[in-house]
C-alpha cells in the first residue's frame, strides 16, 4: 500500500535548513497495525504528515498503491488524502463549536454525501465509540478522552484504508488512553493503522510492526506479524461537496459562534452606516447652505453688507425690519437678499437682460429715460451708460413688455415657462468702468411672486403615504377641495382592502430657508376614465402617481415672507458694533466677507475637490479598518478551515463556504441597518441629524452600498482562502498552537 524509498524531509526556515527525517525506507500494508516510537524530535510526526500527504517531502520516492508521487501537486495530494487517509491528532483538531454529531457529519458533507442519507451511519459510529449520550453536545464541553473518541469516529466515518494517529493518547489520562486504544484496535481490523506513541506498552500486543526512530532515522523496524498477501484496497468513495451542503455549512458557521457572529455583524453594520452617512453628509454639504442655514451663493461681496437670518429660523416680519431700521449705522435693508445674488433674466424676442431684482423703494435719484413706474408690473432698469447692447436700441427696450422665466435653480431658466410679464418704463444709467451689472427695480408684489417661485424651485418635497415617504410630484389643482388630495387610483393597492379614501397624506417641504408640513386626507382617486371629470385636465399619461392638492394649499407652501435678508451699513469701520446690535435683536448676523467665498468660483471648486478627496479617503480608511478587523476575526477561524481542508475541502470549497457565511452576515446586518434608518425616518427613533442626511440617500445609493458590502465580503473570503492554501495544513495547525 505504502512504500518509501530513501525519503527525506527538510525544513527551510529563514535560510536555515533543518532535517525532519532522513533517508527513510519503509513498506506498509493494509491490515498492519504500526507503532512508531522514539524520543521527542526524532521525526515521528514529520513522517506521519508526509505519509498522510499533509506535508511535502524533498528527496526519495514515495509509492502509493504502486504509484510514484514525487511529481504530485497539491491537488493530487488532496485527492490522495480524500481517498486514503484519515487523521487523528494529539490535540484532536475537532470543531469545538460543533456538536459530536456535526463533527462526524462534517466529513461526509464535505465529501458529497447527502445529509439525510448518512444519519444512520453516523449514529452507528457514534454508538461504536460510546458517545450516543453526547451526540448533541458541543465538543468544547467534552473531556479529552471523549474528544479523542469523536476524532476516531470522524476517522471511521471517512472509511479510508489508512488511519494515521499522532500520539492520540498524548493528552489523555491512563484510563481514557486505554479506552481510546481499545477503540482504535477494533477499528484497525481491515485497515492500515499507523500510531505514534510514547507509551509502547499500550499497544505492544496489538502492533504488527514496531518502528523506532532516532534523530530523523529509523533505527529499528520489527515486523511482528507478516502480512504476505495484501487484501484488495478499497478507496473511500467521495464526490464534491454539493451546493446544498455548502449552504448548510455556511449557515451553520454564521451562527454557531455567537461572539464571532455579533462581531462580524457589528463591523458590517458600522462600516455600511459610516460609509452611508459619510456619503450623505457630503451630499448635504454640497447643497448651498452652511451649518447656520444661510444660503451662500453670494455675488455681492460689498464690505458693508451683513447677511441676517433669525435665530429661531422663522421668517422676517415688518416689525423685525422696523427694529433693524432703528439701529444707527443702517444704510438700507434688502429683504429678499437672494435677489441681490441671483442674476435673473428678463426676456423679449431675441433679447435677454440679466440683472438683480431690487425693491423699488430702494431706488434713488431720477430716471434718465422714460418715467417712474405707476403700476405694479412697471419697472425701472438701471444700466451702465456704456452698456451699448441696450443703449443702442433704447426704443426696443423702453415701454416694452419683458417676461421673467421660471427659475429652476442656479442659472437654469426655462424660456417656455414664464411666470411674470414686466414693462420697462424707466431707465437710469450709471458711470462705472468696472461693472456692467444691471438692476431691475420692481414692486414688492412682484418680488413676492418671484420669491415664491424661488422657493418652489429650490424645494424638496416628500409625501408621507401609508407610513412611507416617497418623492411624488405634487401639483396644484382648483378642483381639489381644501385640505384634501386626489391621487392615482393605482396607489390604493398599497392599502389593506384597497381602502385609500380618507387616508391621511402629509406633504413635507424643505428648502434652504424653511421647512413646512401640510397634513391632508385623500378625498378621491383618479383613473384614466375619470381624469378629466375629476380634475378638469386633459392629458393623463404623464400624470401617473401625481398628487393633486388644492391650489391655495399648494401656494401656502411657498407663499412665505423672506427668511434671509441683507443689511447695508453706512460706516464700514463700525460694522462690528452693528453686528452685535443685530445679534441682540435675535438675529444671526454675518458679514458677507466672512463667508470666505470671495475668491470666487475657483476657490469654491478647490473646496469641493478637497471635500471629495476627504470623503473618498475617509471611505477608504473605513474600508481598511473594517477589513483588518474582519481579518483578525477570521484568523481565529484558521483551525476550523485547516480542519475542513484536512477532511477534504478544496480551495474553492473553503471559499464558497466562507462566502456564504459572510454573505449571510453582511446581508443580515444591512437589513437591520435599513430598518434602523427607516425607524429614524418615521421618527420611531429620534436622531435628527441622521434623519436629515438620509434624505440624500435613495434606492440607488442603498443598492450600491449593498453591492459594495457583498463585494468586500467576497474579497475578504478570497484573500483568506488564498492565504490559508498558501500554507500546508500542518503549518496552519502548528502556527495556531
Ligand atoms: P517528533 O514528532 O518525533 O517529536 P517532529 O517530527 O515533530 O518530531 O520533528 C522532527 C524534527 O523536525 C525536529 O528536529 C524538529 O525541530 C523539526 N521540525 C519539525 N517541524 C518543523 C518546522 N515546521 N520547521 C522547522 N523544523 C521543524
Ligand atoms: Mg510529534
Amino acid at each position: 500500500m505504502l512504500k518509501l524509498e530513501n525519503v527525506s524531509k527538510f525544513y527551510y526556515n529563514k535560510g536555515i535548513i533543518a532535517s525532519g527525517f532522513t533517508k527513510v525506507n519503509l513498506e506498509l500494508k493494509i491490515e498492519e497495525f504500526v507503532a512508531i516510537i522514539g524520543e521527542s524530535g526524532s521525526g515521528k510526526s514529520t513522517l506521519l504528515n508526509v505519509i498522510s500527504g499533509l506535508d511535502s517531502y524533498e528527496e526519495g520516492e514515495m509509492y502509493i498503491n504502486g504509484k510514484e508521487t514525487s511529481h504530485y501537486q497539491e491537488k493530487d495530494f488532496e485527492n490522495y488524502r480524500r481517498k486514503y487517509i484519515a487523521n487523528i491528532f494529539q490535540n484532536f483538531n475537532l470543531i469545538n463549536s460543533y456538536t459530536v454529531y456535526q463533527n462526524v457529519e462534517l466529513v461526509l458533507l464535505l465529501n458529497g454525501y447527502k445529509k439525510h442519507k448518512v444519519k444512520k451511519k453516523i449514529l452507528d459510529i457514534i454508538e461504536q465509540v460510546g458517545l450516543t449520550k453526547f451526540k448533541n453536545t458541543k465538543v468544547s464541553k467534552l473531556s479529552g478522552g471523549q474528544k479523542q473518541r469523536v476524532a476516531i469516529a470522524r476517522a471511521m466515518v471517512k472509511d479510508t484504508p489508512i488511519i494515521v494517529a499522532d500520539e492520540p493518547t498524548g493528552n489523555l489520562d491512563t484510563e481514557s488512553a486505554k479506552e481510546v486504544i481499545e477503540i482504535l484496535k477494533k477499528v484497525a481490523k481491515d485497515k492500515l493503522v499507523v500510531v505514534v506513541t510514547h507509551n509502547i506498552e499500550q499497544i505492544e500486543d496489538q502492533a504488527t510492526r514496531i518502528i523506532k526512530m532516532h534523530d530523523g532515522r529509523i533505527i529499528q523496524n520489527i515486523e511482528k506479524k507478516k502480512i504476505t498477501k495484501e487484501p484488495e484496497i478499497i478507496e473511500s468513495k467521495y464526490t464534491n461537496i454539493s451546493i446544498i451542503n455548502k449552504f448548510r455549512l455556511g449557515i451553520r458557521n454564521t451562527f454557531n459562534i455567537a461572539s464571532k457572529f455579533l462581531l462580524l455583524f457589528a463591523v458590517f453594520f458600522f462600516m455600511s452606516a459610516a460609509i452611508l452617512t459619510e456619503y450623505a453628509s457630503f451630499q448635504m454639504s454640497e447643497e448651498e447652505t452652511t451649518d447656520d442655514g444661510y444660503s451662500i451663493a453670494f455675488r455681492d461681496l460689498s464690505e458693508n453688507r451683513i447677511i441676517i437670518n433669525k435665530k429661531d429660523r422663522t421668517s422676517f416680519t415688518n416689525e423685525d425690519y422696523e427694529k433693524i431700521k432703528q439701529l444707527p449705522n443702517i444704510d438700507y435693508i434688502v429683504e429678499d437678499d437672494i435677489f441681490i445674488d441671483e442674476q435673473i433674466p428678463i426676456l423679449r424676442n431675441d433679447m435677454n437682460i440679466y440683472g438683480n431684482m431690487s425693491d423699488i423703494v430702494n431706488f434713488e435719484g431720477n430716471v434718465d429715460f422714460g418715467r417712474m413706474p405707476e403700476n405694479e408690473d412697471e419697472i425701472i432698469l438701471k444700466i451702465n451708460k456704456n452698456h451699448f447692447y441696450i443703449t443702442n436700441r433704447l426704443d426696443e427696450v423702453l415701454n416694452k413688455t419683458f417676461s421673467v422665466p421660471k427659475i429652476q435653480g442656479t442659472n437654469a431658466y426655462s424660456n417656455d415657462d414664464t411666470i411674470k410679464d414686466l414693462i420697462i418704463v424707466g431707465i437710469q444709467t450709471y458711470d462705472n468702468s468696472n461693472s456692467y451689472e444691471c438692476k431691475f427695480y420692481v414692486s414688492k408684489n412682484v418680488l413676492n411672486e418671484l420669491r415664491n417661485n424661488v422657493n418652489k424651485n429650490y424645494s424638496n418635497i416628500k409625501v408621507l403615504l401609508n407610513n412611507k415617504y416617497e418623492q411624488y410630484t405634487v401639483e396644484p389643482n382648483s378642483n381639489v377641495p381644501s385640505g384634501k388630495a386626489i391621487v392615482d387610483d393605482e396607489l390604493k393597492y398599497q392599502f389593506k382592502n384597497n381602502r385609500i379614501k380618507n387616508q391621511p397624506l402629509s406633504i413635507y417641504l424643505n428648502n434652504i430657508y424653511y421647512q413646512e408640513e401640510l397634513n391632508l386626507s385623500i378625498s378621491n382617486t383618479y383613473t384614466k376614465s375619470n381624469f378629466k371629470r375629476t380634475l378638469g385636465l386633459e392629458k393623463y399619461d404623464s400624470n401617473r402617481y401625481k398628487i393633486f392638492i388644492n391650489t391655495d394649499d399648494y401656494n401656502s407652501l411657498f407663499n412665505k415672507p423672506s427668511y434671509q435678508s441683507s443689511v447695508y451699513v453706512t460706516d464700514v469701520e463700525t460694522i462690528d458694533e452693528t453686528i452685535t446690535q443685530l445679534g441682540n435683536l435675535g438675529l444671526n448676523p454675518k458679514k458677507v466677507t466672512d463667508f470666505k467665498v470671495s475668491q470666487g468660483e475657483a476657490y469654491l471648486r478647490i473646496i469641493k475637490i478637497i471635500k471629495v478627496i476627504v470623503t473618498i479617503v475617509l471611505i477608504i480608511v473605513l474600508f481598511f479598518i473594517s477589513y483588518l478587523i474582519i481579518k483578525i476575526i477570521l484568523k481565529s477561524r484558521n483551525i476550523y478551515y485547516a480542519t475542513l481542508r484536512m477532511l477534504g475541502a478544496t480551495y474553492k470549497n473553503v471559499r464558497r463556504i466562507l462566502d456564504i457565511e459572510l454573505f449571510i452576515n453582511s446581508t443580515l446586518s444591512y437589513i437591520v441597518l435599513l430598518f434602523f434608518i427607516y425607524a429614524i425616518k418615521i421618527n420611531i427613533i429620534n436622531l435628527e441629524y441622521i434623519s436629515k442626511i438620509t434624505e440624500f440617500l435613495g434606492p440607488k445609493e442603498y443598492i450600491l452600498m449593498y453591492v459594495i458590502l457583498i463585494a468586500i465580503s467576497g474579497l475578504i473570503s478570497r484573500k483568506f482562502a488564498k492565504k490559508l492554501f498558501k500554507n500546508t495544513t500542518i503549518n496552519t495547525y502548528n502556527e495556531e498552537v
